[in-house]
Parts: structure tokens; C-alpha cells; sequence
């Protein structure tokens, strides 16, 4: 750092003004974690320099065969950490750019423009990515959203009748705002009776399956896609991995396809991070983000809010602000006062709109990295609805702020 301070001073600090701002802060968005310095390291290291256009072995430059090293390696660790545990052969792609690249890889892969698809609707907590109207996915293809049902559970039913109906050639399951299991059994059983195939985005929930402590998609996944930056704690970036006789189709979706040289240096910061994910104390990890979860979903309860879909079975929970009469930009503008980071997020059949909203959107990955047991986890959202009750009252938000600093000092990130 003392060398970037002295020779850019100017972007120096605004990095070191995010640095204190991530020590500072309570991380509460739940696509967001703390990587480790060795995950920074590689990813700030000479690679950054190298141009490997092409896949291990197989490459339009020359000079590749330290890239070739890394690049397999984090391969290998991708299969040991979520192929081997479901007993399945698949490929690996770690070149994608981000979790969006490595689905518009796959959708480039297995649809021709026009073709049908179906993924979860944004407003029941499905991604862009997945359909939306403005994103590539929803431009190019013909999207058949599928969406929640009355107890706010992925309506499966309907997802079965729509398959039926319209014969998508794929199937999309996955979410960015979704708290509960996912039956991925039942995705595979109807995606393979109409003819299509299932592919799985698990960006959310990598980390936490990764730990065992989410159910793992690779037994009946024909394609897996996720991002390596959310709960899986690596660089931010994507991976897909697929059936041996898809590889070559998705290899080439992804380079010449859609992306030119790869990220060598991101590639060898996902090594390092699955790496990371492959020690045991990385299951504990994940069980501690689960435990977390809850605990924090079931304070909220207790005082008075509402979770999306009753309870959370993951990492992450839709709070619906609406018994607090606050709305989700408001929330999010009051929580970040006091020193707490998250997301507004539209709810199921959120009266407000878009920017607006009636929720808002809590993690615990990144608490849970900081070293958050149940106990850090539960004054947390006590302080939330102290706030959210207060919304007006400056001298709640200095003791809010006061009681956010005893917690991230006793609790530093980077600054041990
Ligand atoms: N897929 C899901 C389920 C996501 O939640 C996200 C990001 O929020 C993405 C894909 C896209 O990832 P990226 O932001 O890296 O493009």
C-alpha cells in the first residue's frame, strides 16, 4: 500500500477510504464477503499481465505454461470441491469474467436467438440474467418466467405446467433473493420430461454448498453456473461447469464466444479461494453462516418483521418492512446512517416500485467472515429495528453508531 500511496496518491485514497469503510461497517448485503489476503495476493500479482486467449494446453500465445499450471489447478480444485462429493464427471470453464458471462456463455451454448427458456421472474428473486426484459437473456431469447406460490415457495407446480406447455429447451433454477432450499430433484425431473436441460445457477449459495450445508445441485444438474466472489469468498468472477458432452460447445460459447483473453490473475485468485474452500475449517464456516442466518431471521421475528417465505434456509432473508410502515430505499438509507450495509429488494407483489420497494435484503456471509457468532448476529438485528423504529430520533442513531463500532472493533477484518 505505501507504494501505491506514494505513487498515485490521488487513487490511494479512495482505496484506503473503502478499506476503513469495510473495517467500519457492518456488511449486511448478501452477495458480498471478505476475501482472504492470499485470494488478494494472487489476484494483484503479474498475471494480470499475461494474455492466454484459448484453454490449458491449447493456446494462441505463447508463454502460457505457468497460466497453463494455474489455470488447471483451479480447475481440479472446482471438480474435488463440487463434482467429487456428488460422485459426477463434469467440466470446468474457470475463464468467465463474471456470474452474468458464465450465463450468457451457456445460454449462447445451448439456444439459438428466439429459443425458449425458463427462469425465475425478478420479482419472485430470480436474477437478470435469468429473463429479465433489458438483459441480453430476456432480448435475445423468449423467457417463460415461473415464479412463487402462496406460501412463497418456488411454485413448482406451475413451473411443471409452463414446461409442459411451452417446451423450453432449458431451464433455469437459481436466485439472487431467495431464502429457502431449492428441490433441484424436481427441476431435473421436469426439465428432462419435457426434453430440456436443467441449468443450475448457484451463485448465492456456492459457499454454503460447498460446506454441505445447502443441497448440492451437481447430482442432477446438467449445467452449473456461479459467480466466485458471493458466498464462496473468492475474486469476483464466474465458473461454469457442465456435462462432458456439452464441454466443447461451452468452451467455445465462452472464448472465441463472448470474452477474449482471460483473467489469469482473477484465475488464480478462484484457485487460491477453492483452495481455501476445500479446508475443513471451511465447513465450519459455512455452518456458522447458516446458524447466523437464522438467528438473525428469528430476532427480526421476534420484533415485530416479516420474513419472505417464513423463515430462511440459507445464507440470506427478504425482510417485508411493511409492519415498521418504512420502505426499502428508506431502510436502506437509515441503516447505511447507521454504519450497516444493505440492499432494498423488492418483496412478492411489492405495492411499491422498483426503487423504492417494500424489503430489504440481509446476509451473514460477510458478518460470518468477520468472525459473528449468534450472539453478534442477534444485537445486529437488534440494532436494525431500533433503527427502523426510529427513524427520526439522531440521538438512537448515535448510539446505534456507537454500538456498530464496539462490534467492528472487536471484531476487525483485515486490521488484526
Ligand atoms: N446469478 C445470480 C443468481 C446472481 O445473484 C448474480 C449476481 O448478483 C449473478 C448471477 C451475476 O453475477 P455478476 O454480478 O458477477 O455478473
Amino acid at each position: 500500500p505505501t507504494t501505491l500511496a506514494v505513487s498515485d496518491p490521488e487513487v490511494w485514497a479512495a482505496i484506503d477510504a473503502e478499506n476503513k469503510r469495510q473495517e467500519d461497517y457492518i456488511e449486511l448485503i448478501a452477495s458480498e464477503n471478505y476475501t482472504s489476503p492470499a485470494v488478494m495476493l494472487a489476484q494483484g500479482s503479474q498475471l494480470t499481465n499475461k494474455y492466454a486467449e484459448g484453454y490449458p494446453g491449447k493456446r494462441y500465445y505463447g508463454g502460457c505454461e505457468n497460466v497453463d499450471v494455474v489455470e488447471r489447478i483451479a480447475q481440479e480444485r472446482a471438480r474435488k470441491l463440487f463434482c467429487e462429493p456428488a460422485g459426477v464427471e463434469m467440466a470446468v470453464n474457470v475463464q468467465p469474467h463474471s456470474g452474468a458471462q458464465a450465463n450468457m456463455a451457456v445460454l449462447f451454448a445451448t439456444l439459438e436467438p428466439g429459443d425458449c427458456f425458463m427462469g425465475m421472474s425478478l420479482d419472485a428473486g430470480g436474477h437478470l440474467s435469468h429473463g429479465m426484459h433489458l438483459n441480453f437473456s430476456g432480448r435475445y431469447f423468449h423467457c417463460v418466467p415461473y415464479g412463487l406460490n402462496e406460501k412463497e415457495d418456488i411454485d413448482y407446480e406451475q413451473v411443471e405446467r409452463l414446461a409442459q406447455e411451452n417446451k423450453p429447451k432449458l431451464i433455469i433454477a437459481g436466485a439472487s433473493a431467495f431464502s429457502l432450499k431449492i428441490d433441484f430433484k424436481r427441476f431435473a425431473d421436469i426439465a428432462h420430461k419435457v426434453g430440456a436441460l436443467l441449468m443450475v445457477d448457484m451463485a448465492h449459495y456456492a459457499g454454503i454448498i460447498a460446506a454441505g450445508v445447502y443441497p448440492s445441485p451437481f447430482p442432477y444438474a446438467d449445467i452449473v453456473t456461479t459467480t466466485t466472489h458471493k458466498t464462496l469468498r473468492g475474486p469476483r468472477g464466474g465458473i461454469i461447469f457442465c456435462r462432458p458432452e456439452l464441454e466443447k460447445k461451452i468452451n467455445s460459447a465462452v472464448f472465441p464466444g463472448i470474452q477474449g483473453g482471460p483473467l489469469m490473475h482473477v484465475i488464480a485468485a478462484k484457485a487460491v479461494a477453492l483452495g481455501e474452500a476445500l479446508k475443513p475449517e471451511y465447513r465450519l464456516w459455512g455452518e456458522q453462516v447458516v446458524k447466523n442466518a437464522a438467528a438473525m431471521a428469528d430476532e427480526l421475528v421476534k420484533k415485530g418483521l416479516r420474513i419472505v417465505s417464513g423463515r430462511t434456509e440459507s445464507h440470506v432473508m427478504l425482510v417485508d418492512l411493511r409492519p415498521k410502515h418504512i420502505t426499502g430505499k428508506a431502510a436502506q438509507a437509515l441503516l447505511e446512517a447507521g454504519h450497516m450495509t444493505a440492499n432494498k429488494n423488492a418483496i412478492p407483489h411489492d405495492p411499491e416500485k422498483p426503487f423504492v420497494t417494500s424489503g430489504i435484503r440481509l446476509g451473514t456471509p460477510a458478518m460470518t467472515t468477520r468472525g459473528f457468532k449468534e450472539a453478534e448476529v442477534r444485537k445486529v438485528a437488534d440494532l436494525i429495528v431500533t433503527l427502523l423504529d426510529h427513524p427520526e430520533d439522531a440521538a438512537v442513531l448515535e448510539q446505534v453508531k456507537a454500538q456498530v463500532a464496539e462490534l467492528t472493533h472487536a471484531f476487525p477484518v483485515y486490521r488484526k
